[in-house]
């Protein structure tokens, strides 16, 4: 039995605009009720900037609300459909273990999804059990609000239950359900659902639909289709330069997750990089490196080229005028990419002018990197003088040299606070994130789990934290395998 939510009581102010682009984009239904709910972390910091009041209410309606066994006021629940290249083969997806409950307008009239996962079977589900259990989605709440203190673009999350129940894996495990609040889920590969249906009135629909929640700024182009292609370039091109830039490494950039909206979506296997290795991958599965560090660019513009041929038929009634358009466009990917990753670069390293020097001084160092392996986010530390970046690779002598090349570089006296704005001293250490949810997972306890939640709100500041949050992590800590959050 499912009881609404009171909207007085707590803010809510749904609706459901996604259900009308296409039939065919959605099924809707509930999520499936669960035995016995419990909170285990609710952030009031983005329930307040969803206009939502959660703290008036009660922790058994919290655990209710967030399981899906009361909806919100207004839910109307759906799953979405869309399709998607996992690992380069196409395949035809849907939320399968996930409900919209609603898009919430907030009161400064922004509009956010909310989304149950591990909410149950879907129409979607393939051969799944449409659950999912806690360690994973503990650590997609703890990623995703990592991600979003460093500033880069994501889906965050607002809520994790457990459910009471077991979910089956290899082993029993405790059945959990995330609340996640996305500015869409619009992915690349719902134009590639809707391509692949030929149903170009549905795409047309939805082009329509995205620009108005996304791009409003391009409403009145003269080719939506265009612009819109330009706009998600320059979307994801940002990501993944801010990817890049911290150390992330996603590890399923298939286009079913891959947003048009240039946010970061679908923390499986993801982790940092400790030690600098262009050819990282953590994801067990991912056997080739497709979707390694240095790889991301280059996946990010295969990626586009997929969602440029959903497009092809709105960009020109003629079909090899519109391929003619649509190469030129993803031709451009390469230099855009790398003015915007030189740009971050530089900030990476305090430069603030121009000199034709610079990318070799980047590179002099990116070099030297992959040949010492050094600690990524320590390096950066290391350059800003921060006493506990003190690793022995910083003693080399080649890396002395170079340091004293890029010194010369940046003698204003500002370089430090660029650094410090965009060289993070917190990221979550993998080892650290493992610690924090095996002790939820196993022992029941959120001790750790909520003290790393607490010192990743503030990643560019030397606070006074316990040291082991800042020390590169001990060698026996590597390599770090992760695996599919199903
Ligand atoms: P993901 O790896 O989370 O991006 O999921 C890829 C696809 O598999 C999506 O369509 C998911 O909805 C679906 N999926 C993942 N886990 C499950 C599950 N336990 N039950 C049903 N579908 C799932
Ligand atoms: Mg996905």
């Amino acid at each position: 039995m499912k009881n609404n939510v009171s909207l007085s009581d707590s803010g809510w102010n749904l609706q459901s605009s996604y259900t009308q682009i296409s039939d065919k984009l959605f099924s809707e239904l509930k999520p499936d009720a669960v035995t016995n709910p419990s909170t285990v972390i609710v952030n009031n910091e983005l329930a307040e900037k969803l206009g939502l009041n959660l703290k008036s209410i009660s922790e058994e309606d919290l655990s209710n609300l967030f399981s899906g066994n009361s909806l919100p006021h207004g839910s109307k629940p759906f799953a979405q459909a869309y399709a998607g290249h996992q690992f380069g083969q196409f395949t035809i997806l849907g939320d399968g273990r996930a409900h919209i409950v609603g898009e919430q307008v907030t009161p400064d009239g922004e509009i956010f999804d909310i989304q149950y996962k591990g909410s149950g079977r879907t129409p979607y589900s393939r051969g799944g059990d449409g659950k999912a259990a806690l360690g994973p989605m503990l650590r997609e709440y703890l990623i995703s609000e990592a991600m979003y203190y460093l500033g880069i673009p994501t889906t965050r999350s607002l809520a994790v239950v457990e459910t009471g129940e077991k979910v089956y894996r290899e082993v029993p495990l405790k059945g959990s359900i995330l609340t996640r609040v996305a500015s869409s889920h619009i992915r690349i590969g719902t134009f590639q659902f809707l391509a692949a249906h030929k149903d170009y009135e549905g795409m047309k629909s939805l082009l329509d639909f995205s620009i108005k929640r996304h791009f409003s700024n391009l409403k009145f182009s003269e080719n939506l289709a265009i612009e819109f292609i330009k706009a998600v370039m320059q979307k994801q091109i940002n990501l993944i330069v801010e990817w890049m830039r911290v150390g992330f490494i996603h590890g399923v950039m298939n286009t079913d997750n891959s947003t048009i909206s240039g946010e970061t979506i679908d923390y499986g296997p993801c982790a940092f990089m400790d030690h600098y290795d262009a050819n990282t991958v953590f994801s067990s599965i991912d056997t080739q490196g497709r979707y390694s560090f240095a790889n991301q660019p280059s996946i990010i513009q295969w990626n586009l080229v997929r969602l440029a041929e959903c497009l092809l038929p709105l960009i020109d009634k003629d079909e090899k005028r519109s391929i003619e358009i649509a190469q030129n466009l993803i031709n451009t990917f390469s230099s855009l990419f790398k003015d915007k990753w030189l740009q971050m670069m530089k900030k990476k390293l305090g430069i603030k002018d121009q000199s034709e020097d610079d990318e070799e001084l980047i590179n002099n160092l990116i070099k030297w990197m992959q040949q010492k392996k050094p600690d990524f986010t320590n390096t950066f530390c290391n350059l800003m003088n921060y006493d506990h970046a003190d690793d022995e690779e910083f003693e080399d002598d080649e890396f002395n040299n170079w340091k004293r090349e890029w010194k010369k570089r940046v003698e204003s006296k500002e370089y430090l606070d660029v650094m410090m704005s965009c060289n993070p001293t917190l990221i979550p250490r993998n080892y650290l994130v493992e610690e924090a949810l095996s002790e939820a997972e196993t022992d029941g306890k959120f001790d750790k789990f909520n003290e790393l939640n607490e010192i990743i709100s503030s990643p560019y500041h030397l606070k006074k934290v316990n040291i082991k949050y800042l020390e590169t992590p001990s060698k026996t800590n590597i390599p770090y395998k992760t695996f599919c959050g199903t």
